[in-house]
């Protein structure tokens, strides 16, 4: 069978069996896919540490319906900065899950490579921050689709006109359609705008109040599509509460 090359991101990995272990691999050219290494466990040598969650690697594929053969690998980079650093490494696993539940098997999607790559080369050089975890999120949903409308209710369709409130499910109501929904504020509504704008971590910063507001509905914006809640979450919170 034909082998494939492509640069990929480590998503997850298991141990399986005695000496193997199954990866799923998030490639720019093919998207997620799930492998077996045949003695990934085992072969230090051959696969030299690679398969660790949110490591870049080259690799080379034998593609096949379910489970496809990882091949071989080359480490592009294990983001060490990261490796070092609990909050880092809390951010850069939500990342991943949320990328592995929300992204659907075998779709390429450049974009979302893109900027998942970028969140990590940012984590690795730059402080975890918040503010970019809001960054990625707001663009995640709206690369899959899934984006929340930022200017209209989601019952009516009419204009929020900074009269905005939560609906409880990661959506926007107006003033006549509310639910008993905290208000949204529209400078935290405007920050998001500028969010899929800038395209580059580190520029946008959320004043804290806007941040808690941009959290509370982003995060209701992703829980919406999953359908159990993710790993990474509790851990992720438990380091945001300390910082
Ligand atoms: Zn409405």
């Amino acid at each position: 069978m034909q082998a494939t090359d492509t640069e990929a991101i480590v998503l997850s990995a298991m141990d399986y069996g005695e000496s193997d272990r199954i990866v799923t691999l998030f490639c720019r050219d093919c998207g997620k896919v799930r492998v077996i290494a045949r003695h990934g466990k085992t072969s230090r040598k051959r696969f030299s540490g690679a398969l660790e969650v949110f490591a870049h690697l080259q690799v080379r594929l034998v593609l096949k319906d379910g489970l496809s053969s990882l091949r071989g690998t080359d480490i592009i980079t294990i983001f060490p900065r990261i490796r070092r650093d609990l909050g880092k490494i809390a951010h850069a696993g939500y990342a991943c899950e949320v990328v592995d539940r929300l992204l659907p098997d075998a779709m390429a999607n450049p974009r979302l490579y893109r900027l998942f790559l970028s969140y990590l080369d940012h984590l690795d050089s730059s402080p975890a921050t918040s503010d970019d975890l809001r960054f990625f999120q707001i663009n995640l949903l709206n690369i899959l689709g899934y984006r929340p409308s930022l200017n209209a209710c989601c019952s009516c369709g009419a204009p929020v006109d900074g009269d905005a409130f939560f609906s409880g499910v990661g959506e926007l109501l107006c003033a006549a359609c509310r639910t008993g929904g905290k208000a949204i504020g529209s400078e935290t509504l405007a920050l998001l705008g500028q969010a899929l704008l800038t395209g580059r971590f580190g520029v946008i910063t959320f004043p804290p109040s806007c941040l808690a507001e941009a959290g509370q509905l982003l995060d209701a914006a992703v829980t919406v599509h999953l359908n159990r809640p993710l790993h990474s979450l509790d851990f992720l919170n438990s380091i945001l509460d300390v910082h």
